[in-house]
């Protein structure tokens, strides 16, 4: 049965209790605003840190519902190198910068979910980048041999042994690349938040409406209350311009996905019983796709520029691509499979580089980490807390060495731009869509 507008993964985890709206002036140490993977970072950070203090995180919706909940469950650790210029030392130094942070985001991630014993479908399948067109190829083979030379554990698969490998003979090509997992995301983000330090005071449903200097602290505007603390912390991700926040570096883009119900006896047969996988896309717009660990298929293959998000209406047609792209692959399955359509937003860069700042005295900002943002989202969260804590070490010298998101021309100029490119990008991707 089709459940419109809901998340999949969030419908399928277990029931989340809800935490209370915050009402009336309260005044904290620390106040963290967003609860997807960088605030639950931070807020557990700072209650480890400072175990005596009062630190507050808040959500305009729910906690570990947003875009955490939401997105394909790849937790990266090798981001794929052709977005990097690895050819130039500024390039490679860029990437191996990222690298660190991602694989410290792995490392972080696993030792929270073997530790706080959180039922996640985590699998270190790792993921293959794959192509249907052959105008694609040569980008593929260019990953290989990045990935070689980075030292990652890779592997190009063709032909009838990728057929095998996926259960479709719909790609020709790809690479396997292991060091990063999969997982069900809203399973991850809502362990997190169940496991969170007693200490921390949670309270969803609550949107700030603005964020304004105090004295020596800051005083955060929410629609019933308000909060005043000499640190906040803004991990908001693609919500950021609407705070008044990074409005000529980072926006935000809608992505929609579907998923399947499970998979029937005889669809088994049909892909084989092929092992659980994960597919990203050589185009930026292709389609990622997932055969999930409970036997569902996953695909996501949109991304527009839509700054006031999806209605009903938008969805249904975009579950329509969904289907086509399914069909593609697995002609045994249509419209009628999908289970769950939903959208989410990514924050994204001109260079695709994330915010990750003291902006003023006592206020930080972290997030924009385009659709890789399960790790190091996980531990820039816990550096951007660092951070506030006074902190020093490499990983958080290379965080506040990342390159800064550069700059975009004010709307409506950028709104024109950016569908310009994105329907380009459209066009290219079509074939693997
Ligand atoms: C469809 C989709 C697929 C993706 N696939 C992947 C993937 O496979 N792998 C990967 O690594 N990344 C992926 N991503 C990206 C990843 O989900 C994000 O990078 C990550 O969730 C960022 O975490 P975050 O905590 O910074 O932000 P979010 O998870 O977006 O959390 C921000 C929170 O802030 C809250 N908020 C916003 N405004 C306010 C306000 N005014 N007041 C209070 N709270 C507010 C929101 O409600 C939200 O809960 C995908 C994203 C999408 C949408």
């Amino acid at each position: 049965m089709y459940c419109p507008d809901i998340c999949g993964w969030s419908a399928l985890a277990c029931e989340f209790a809800h935490f209370p709206v915050l009402k009336g002036e309260l005044r904290a140490d620390y106040v963290v605003i967003g609860g997807g993977f960088t605030g639950l970072s931070a807020a557990r950070r700072l209650a480890e840190e400072k175990p005596q203090t009062r630190i507050i995180l808040i959500d305009a919706k729910r906690i570990a519902g947003g875009a955490s909940a939401r997105n394909s469950g790849f937790a990266v650790a090798n981001e794929s190198p052709g977005h990097a210029q690895l050819h130039t030392p500024a390039g490679l130094t860029t990437y191996m910068t990222k690298n660190r942070i991602d694989h410290a985001g792995m490392a972080e991630l696993r030792r929270l979910v073997e530790e706080c014993q959180i039922s996640c479908q985590w699998e270190d399948t790792g993921s293959i980048h794959a192509a249907h067109d052959p105008k694609n190829f040569n980008k593929l083979r260019d990953h290989a041999k990045a990935f070689g030379d980075l030292g990652v554990d890779a592997r190009l698969i063709e032909g009838a042994d990728l057929a095998k490998r996926l259960g479709t003979s719909f790609y020709e090509l790809g690479v396997e690349a292991r060091g990063g997992a999969l997982l069900q995301p809203a399973m991850l983000a809502q362990g997190l938040a169940a496991s969170l330090p007693e200490t921390i005071e949670c309270y969803e449903d609550s949107p700030v409406q603005n964020i304004s200097r105090a004295g020596d602290g800051w005083k955060v505007q929410l629609t019933r209350g308000s909060l005043t603390a000499p640190h906040v912390i803004v991990a908001v991700n693609a919500f950021f311009p609407r705070l008044g926040l990074k409005r000529l570096q980072v926006f935000p883009l809608v992505l929609t996905a579907s998923l399947t119900r499970q998979l029937t006896a005889a669809e088994e047969d049909e892909i084989g019983h092929a092992k659980t996988w994960g597919i990203l896309s050589p185009q930026s717009l292709g389609a990622t796709m997932r055969l999930t660990k409970d036997r569902r298929i996953l695909l996501r293959n949109t991304v527009e520029y839509r700054p006031s998000g999806i209605d009903g209406t938008l969805l249904a047609a975009r579950r329509k691509v969904h289907a086509d792209g399914l069909k593609k692959r697995f002609p045994f399955l249509d419209e009628s499979a999908i289970e769950y359509s939903w959208s989410g937003n990514i924050c994204i860069s001109r260079n695709s580089q994330p915010v990750f700042e003291q902006s003023q005295p006592g206020l930080y900002l972290c997030g924009g980490y385009n659709a890789a943002g399960v790790s190091r989202g996980t531990i820039m969260g816990r550096l951007i807390a660092d951070l506030a804590l006074g902190g020093q070490s490499e990983l958080l010298s290379d965080a506040l060495n990342l390159i800064k998101p550069n700059l975009i021309p004010p709307r409506p100029f950028f709104d024109i731009g950016a569908r310009l490119r994105l329907s380009g990008e459209r066009k290219a991707a079509q074939s693997e869509s």
